[in-house]
């Protein structure tokens, strides 16, 4: 079926609401709707928990747009966003069984938007905020989290930043490097490239050279703002060219083919280069390969090896925080997703997925990240999250972690 087909026949789009109870009788009637609900509306009347008790909430995320940075096509609007928000609305369902309302609001104002969003969060037990664009994004983000507390996260920050982690801590283990002491470089200074240097710093990365459109974010520049700002270095302003002197790492969240020849020959021994402008990266894996031997690729296609893909983290990330009642989602969550993803990559290789797949992998420089149908994500990602959730005081719900990762099983 092409593409145009699949989204419009059968029923159009991909998503449908279906009722989790029967209602086959007259008296299934009067229990589900009046007069039957009024009961439980009283009793969570009075005690409001009871809310995840009784109704959908606990299992229902908003996946909530403005449409101003939907894919590839920058501020393409509410309506162009749909699809991609009922795509999103499915990886949830089919990788940890997780409702989705798609939300598409008309509004620009970072501020009336956390406005809004807050005002209908009592419907749900998540918020992933999606495809809003850099520097609205962080205002939306830190405004809602003041706001509510329901688990709220950005996918494209921190989705990102999460599996980015994962594939470094593969890379970097690998190639032999710490990374405490490696030189990080990253191109691009957007919602993704500054999230996932706030979480490598999160966890240790001491040595990080950020550069947007008009090269290195540096402590001179007077026209960054305070996003940028906060990562600014005591360097003078240059491009990639002398940056990129013996770096260890290079991750590209910018545009395609800025990762030349000469920047590869000047990175140090096992260079890790995560290529992951969407659909061209910065250097393609086939020829960065013919120009270093010993480097270590990702991107973020699926028709390359090493696919750096936020399936791999926000459904998991969801999953633990909803199952805890968490508050928040925070970094030592994040990190916990991050190494658990990498851990299941260093793991054997099912032998179903090879099957899926069509093709022999193990844990090496060609495979530093699982596949997105590796079912120990689910088993393992979401209790990782839920159990740090716990230890840092987010969740409002203890779990007995054995019962839980049983019941992921099921
Ligand atoms: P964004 O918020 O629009 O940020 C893009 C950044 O790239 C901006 O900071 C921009 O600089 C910078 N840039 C533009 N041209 C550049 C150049 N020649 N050299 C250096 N920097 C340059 O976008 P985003 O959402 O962070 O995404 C960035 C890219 O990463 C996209 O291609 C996206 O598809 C990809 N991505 C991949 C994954 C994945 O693989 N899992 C996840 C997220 C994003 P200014 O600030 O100066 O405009
Ligand atoms: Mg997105």
């Amino acid at each position: 079926m092409g593409i145009f087909d699949y989204h419009r026949l059968c029923r159009e789009g991909k998503i449908e609401v279906v009722p989790t109870k029967p209602v086959k009788s007259v008296e299934d009637l009067s229990v589900s709707y009046t007069p039957g609900v009024g009961s439980v509306a009283e009793k969570i009347k009075e005690n409001n928990e009871l809310v995840y008790d009784y109704t959908a909430k606990g299992n229902l995320v908003a996946v909530i747009t403005n449409g101003t940075a939907v894919l590839g096509l920058g501020d393409a609007g509410v309506f162009a966003s749909k699809p991609v928000m009922e795509g999103k609305a499915v990886l949830f369902k089919i990788f940890a069984d997780i409702d989705v309302f798609d939300i598409e609001i008309n509004e620009k104002s970072p501020e009336r938007l956390a406005e809004i969003i807050s005002s209908i969060s009592p419907t749900f037990g998540g918020i992933n905020l999606e495809d809003i664009k850099a520097p609205e994004c962080f205002v939306v983000e830190k405004e809602l989290k003041k706001k509510v507390e329901i688990p709220v996260m950005h996918d494209d920050q921190w989705g990102t930043a999460t599996v980015i982690l994962a594939g470094l801590y593969n890379a970097l283990y690998i190639a032999g490097k710490d990374l405490n002491r490696v030189k990080i470089v990253i191109n691009g200074a957007g919602s993704s490239a500054l999230a996932t240097a706030k979480l490598l710093k999160e966890v240790g990365a001491q040595n990080i050279f950020i550069l947007d459109s008009k090269g290195l974010l540096s402590r001179e520049r007077e026209d960054l703002n305070e996003f940028k700002r906060e990562f600014a270095v005591d360097m003078p302003v240059c491009t990639l060219d002398k940056v990129i002197e013996d770096a260890d790492v290079f991750i590209g969240l910018s545009v395609g083919n800025t990762l030349k020849k000469k920047h590869l020959l000047k990175m140090s021994k096992n260079p890790i280069v995560f290529a992951l402008a969407n659909p061209i990266p910065e250097i393609y894996p086939d020829l960065a390969e013919k120009i270093r031997k010993d480097g270590i690729l990702a991107t973020g296609r699926s028709d390359f090896k090493n696919q750096i893909n936020n399936v791999l983290s926000f459904p998991y990330i969801f999953r633990g925080a909803l199952d805890v009642r968490a508050k928040d989602i925070n970094f030592h969550m994040l990190k916990a997703a991050a190494e658990k993803i990498a851990e299941i990559a260093r793991k054997k290789v099912l032998d179903y997925l090879k099957d899926i797949y069509h093709e022999e992998f193990s844990f090496g420089k060609d495979y530093i990240i699982p596949k997105p149908f590796d079912r120990r994500l689910l088993l393992e990602v979401p209790v990782a999250v839920a159990e740090i959730a716990v230890k840092t005081g987010v969740s409002q719900r203890e779990i007995d972690v054995d019962t839980y990762r049983k019941n992921l099983k099921t």
